[in-house]
C-alpha cells in the first residue's frame, strides 16, 4: 500500500461524531373517559395534544425552512439509522464501540494473512478540481446518494468545522467536513467509504490491514496484512508512518485530531527509539532507491537498498509495501537484464 494515498482520514473518535437517537414510539392505545371531570381532562389532553403537534411540525417545518436541506431532512428522520456502515463481507469483523476510540472494527474469527476482508464502492468520488464552490460540489454529490447512504455518511467524525458555524444548522458545511476528514484517494480522485472509514488508526507494525483501489472496478480492497486473531482490532493506517514518533503524533493530531496511541507510540522510550531509527533508515533508504531513475545510482546498489528496506522490514514488523517494493525490483533487474544499464531501452518498456 502507498500510506499517502490517504489523503485525508479519520475514525470516529467518539467527538463531532453525528448519531440520531431513536425515538420512542407513541402508544396507539386510548381508553375514553366515563365521568365529566375525566372527560375535561380528557378535552384538555387533547387540546395540548393538538398544541404539542403544532409545536412540533412548526419545529421540524423550521428546521427543514432554515436551510438544513436534503442531510437535515435525514437527520430529523424518526427511524433508527440504517447499519450501512456496520456490514463486514464474510462476517470477519463487527463494528463495535471502542473506550476512548469511538468505533472500531474487531475481528469475528482468525483472518489469514492476505486474506480479503472487504470491498466497498465509494458513495461519490470527488475530481481534483471542480469548477463550483466545493460546499455546494459536496452537497449535489450527496443529493444523489440513497437514504442508508446519507446516514452512513452522516455518522462519520469531522474535523476542523468552521467555528462561526453551528454544525446542526449548517449541514452543507458539516457534509464538507465529513467529506475532508474521510475522504481517500479513489484512483485519479478521492472518494468516500464509510465501511472502510471505520478501521482505526496503527503506526508502522501497529497496522495489520492495507487498502488499495481497483480504478477499473471502481472498488475499494481491504486486505490483511498480518495474520488477525479474533477479538483483534483491525487497523489500517492514515499516512506515511515511517517517520519518528513524535511526528507521526503530531501529523496525527493536527489533521485527524487524536493522539495515536496505538502499539508503536506506546512502546518505551529505549524500544521506540529503535523503532524510530529503523523507520528512518527504511525511509532514507526508499529516497535513494528512487534516484536509481535517473541513474544517479547504479542497478547493484539499488537491489542493496531493495535487500536492506526489506531486512529493516522483517526487524519493524513493517509489512506494508513490499508489493510496491518487490515490482520495483523486478523493473530494476529488467533494466539491467543484459548486464549493463540501459535507461533508454527500460523507459520504453
Ligand atoms: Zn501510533
Amino acid at each position: 500500500m502507498a500510506p499517502q494515498t490517504r489523503r485525508v482520514l479519520k475514525q470516529e473518535k467518539g467527538h463531532g461524531a453525528k448519531t440520531a437517537k431513536k425515538q420512542s414510539p407513541v402508544s396507539s392505545s386510548t381508553v375514553l373517559p366515563t365521568d365529566r371531570s375525566a372527560a375535561n381532562s380528557w378535552r384538555t389532553a387533547i387540546i395540548q395534544t393538538l398544541l404539542l403537534s403544532i409545536g412540533l411540525s412548526l419545529g421540524l417545518f423550521y428546521a427543514w425552512y432554515s436551510g438544513a436541506g436534503d442531510a437535515q431532512k435525514v437527520l430529523v428522520n424518526q427511524r433508527p439509522p440504517p447499519r450501512y456502515d456496520e456490514v463486514a463481507v464474510g462476517a470477519a469483523y463487527a463494528v463495535v464501540d471502542i473506550p476512548g476510540k469511538g468505533k472500531g472494527a474487531i475481528a469475528t474469527r482468525n483472518i489469514s494473512r492476505g486474506e480479503l476482508i472487504l470491498t466497498e464502492k465509494p458513495l461519490f468520488t470527488v475530481p481534483p478540481t471542480i469548477q463550483t464552490s466545493p460546499v455546494e460540489f459536496i452537497k449535489e454529490k450527496l443529493a444523489l446518494t440513497s437514504e442508508p447512504q446519507r446516514w452512513a455518511f452522516f455518522n462519520l467524525s469531522y474535523v476542523n468545522f468552521p467555528k462561526d458555524k453551528d454544525p446542526l444548522r449548517d449541514v452543507d458545511h458539516l457534509a464538507f467536513a465529513i467529506f475532508e476528514t474521510n475522504a481517500v484517494r479513489a484512483g485519479k480522485e478521492v472518494g468516500v467509504f464509510p465501511r472502510m472509514a471505520r478501521l482505526n488508526h496503527g503506526c508502522s507494525s501497529g497496522f495489520n490491514t492495507v487498502y488499495s483501489y481497483r480504478e477499473t472496478e471502481g472498488t475499494l480492497y481491504i486486505h490483511a496484512i498480518k495474520p488477525i486473531a479474533v477479538g483483534e482490532e483491525l487497523l489500517t493506517t492514515y499516512t506515511d508512518t515511517k517517520k519518528p514518533r513524535h511526528q507521526r503524533r503530531s501529523f496525527l493530531q493536527q489533521t485527524y485530531g487524536f493522539g495515536c496511541t496505538c502499539s508503536v507510540c506506546s512502546l518505551p522510550e529505549a524500544e521506540s527509539k529503535a523503532s524510530d531509527s529503523r523507520l528512518s533508515a527504511m525511509a532514507a533508504n526508499w529516497a535513494r532507491f528512487a534516484k536509481w531513475i535517473d541513474g544517479t545510482i547504479n542497478g547493484v546498489e539499488a537491489i542493496e537498498l531493495v535487500r536492506e528496506i526489506w531486512k529493516l522490514g522483517d526487524e519493524e514488523g513493517y509489512g506494508s509495501e513490499r508489493g510496491r517494493l518487490a515490482a520495483d525490483a523486478v523493473w530494476v533487474a529488467a533494466g539491467h537484464s543484459d548486464g549493463s544499464r540501459k535507461k533508454d531501452s527500460f523507459k520504453a518498456l
